[in-house]
């Protein structure tokens, strides 16, 4: 299964190459979640408030889209909080 964007459950989300490269060039990341390290914990809430919620279980709801700036760090800030690896930044440069 593929890491998602979105709701937990959602289908995946196509991006293109494109977009990718233009993620890591501008410094935006795009959040995704791994649905089978994910257990609902619900640590990257709390780390990440206005970027990433929570849904009526617990799961976490990323945004769709490409994040910079303050959000950026925040999703970083949960990514490495997340205590099973469940959050993937893409489009990071530099780690
Ligand atoms: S902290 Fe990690 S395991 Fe917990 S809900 Fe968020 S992504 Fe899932």
């Amino acid at each position: 299964m593929g890491l998602l964007t979105g709701a937990i459950g959602a289908l995946p989300w196509p991006r293109g190459r494109d977009e990718n490269r233009d993620n890591a060039r501008d410094g935006a990341v795009t959040v995704l979640v791994d649905p089978l390290r994910c257990q609902g914990i619900g640590m990257c809430a709390h780390l990440a408030p206005g970027v990433i919620a929570l849904d009526e279980w617990g799961f976490p709801i990323v945004p769709r889209g490409a994040v910079t700036g303050r959000e950026r760090v925040a999703a970083g800030r949960a990514a490495n909080g997340c205590p099973r690896r469940a959050l993937l930044l893409e489009g990071r440069s530099g780690g």
